[in-house]
């Protein structure tokens, strides 16, 4: 069970006063309450200036991670400086780095025809939305009723049940949300991890990675981060089980914790000047 990051709070602190912080975010849920349609989903009030504060301060380096498309994302955020990782990591841009994955870019087309061919049967369902994001494709069922929501499952297989044979795609469950993505072996943990080894070797061991987020899809990154970060799970249920070592209850409380990352980094002892990506 995970333990709540506000207790013990002392170790905590010092841990991310005295390491490189690399902070990987996810958006919905974490950064932004839960919002009954996707669109409207926004940063809680005061999360963007701590973000800004964080984003110029030495010793902490941001990545915002999301199934969302990474323009959307971009455009959610809106702060300079950080890196925005979109689609689950499929695609991602920061100052110095920029990523497609190449599997994931072949299957862009057959993506396309899929994404195509639901748009009718979605729009016929009440409250069930499309969202075609390129790269994976969303389909909420927040909005409707179970009846809606089993007719929708059986239609939704039926179409792409031949791309499933093929092993061209899968299918993941999320929150309200059934995503249809290529079948690349690439989730959040393995961009964890390749975020990670951008950085020179010397630097790596200084870095404290922590990632903080409320998804199943998340559950990839706690797994890669057990014995070298700190897993954040974002959940009112703290017995759910969970690969993440640590909770916070409610997007409120991340802000929470954002503020007092920022206080701690502004007190800064930290030594080492800047640590820059190697680029590519
Ligand atoms: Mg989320």
């Amino acid at each position: 069970m995970p333990r709540h990051l506000f207790g013990g709070w002392e170790e905590i602190a010092k841990a991310l006063r005295d390491r490189y912080v690399i902070l990987f975010l996810d958006y919905d849920g974490t950064l932004s309450p839960i919002a009954e349609r996707p669109e409207m989903a926004k940063l809680l009030p005061g999360v963007r200036n701590v973000l800004k504060e964080l984003s110029r301060q030495r010793g902490v380096k941001i990545a915002v991670i999301s199934g969302r498309a990474l323009n959307d994302l971009e455009q959610r955020v809106r702060i300079p400086g950080l890196t925005y990782a979109g689609n689950h990591g499929f695609e991602l841009r920061g100052t110095k780095i920029r990523y497609a994955h190449p599997a994931a870019e072949k299957l862009k087309r057959v993506l396309r025809k899929i994404a195509g061919r639901l748009k009718n049967t979605c729009a016929a369902f009440p409250g069930i939305i499309l969202e075609n994001k390129l790269f994976t494709i969303s389909i909420h069922y927040r909005q409707a009723s179970p009846k809606i929501v089993n007719l929708a499952k059986k239609l939704l297989l039926k179409t792409i049940g031949p791309h499933l044979e093929k092993s061209q795609i899968v299918l993941r469950e999320g929150k309200k949300v059934w995503e249809v993505r290529p079948a690349v072996a690439w989730d959040k943990g393995k961009i964890v991890l390749w975020f990670l080894a951008q950085f020179p070797l010397g630097v790596r061991k200084r870095i404290l990675p922590v990632y903080i987020g409320d998804d199943r899809t998340d559950e990839d990154a706690f797994r890669v981060l057990k014995r070298r970060g700190l897993g954040v799970k974002v959940t009112e249920n703290f017995k759910r089980s969970t690969q993440a070592g640590y909770c916070l209850d409610s997007p409120g409380e991340v802000f929470e914790f954002l503020k007092r990352l920022a206080r701690i980094k502004a007190a800064g002892k930290y030594k080492v000047e800047t640590v820059k990506p190697k680029g590519n």
